[in-house]
């Protein structure tokens, strides 16, 4: 399944970036997902309460996954848009773009520690 490689891929990328004490202390993850990135936010909360089944280390560490939206940058006038509702139009000059700076991301956006 798609969601458990992304849940082993993240475990590793923690254990790559803390030593065992400080991942003993650790009491959240949170995420940033884009919503165009293709990873659905509640079977990946179900394959990480899998995962820490396998690993007792992360029984008390929660997941918390935050959508963010979809974020354009016009190639004519340079304006970054939100867009709403799969509108890719620029909000200033109202032309067209495809430049997509975020929205397609899957990213740890920081790990909380008890003291
Ligand atoms: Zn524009």
């Amino acid at each position: 399944m798609h969601e458990t490689s992304i849940v082993n891929s993240i475990m590793r990328t923690l254990e790559m970036e803390f030593n065992e004490e400080k991942r003993n202390k650790m009491t959240e993850i949170h995420l940033k997902v884009g919503i165009l990135s293709n990873i659905e936010p509640r079977l990946l909360q179900n394959a990480y309460s899998a995962s820490q089944m396998m690993h007792p280390e992360y029984k008390n560490v929660t997941l918390s996954i935050e959508s963010t939206p979809i974020k354009i940058k016009c190639d004519f006038c340079g304006e970054t848009t939100m867009v709403q509702n799969y509108r890719f139009l620029c909000d200033t000059c109202e032309r067209p773009s495809k430049n997509i700076i975020q929205g397609e991301e899957m990213l740890i956006h920081k790990v909380a520690f008890a003291d």
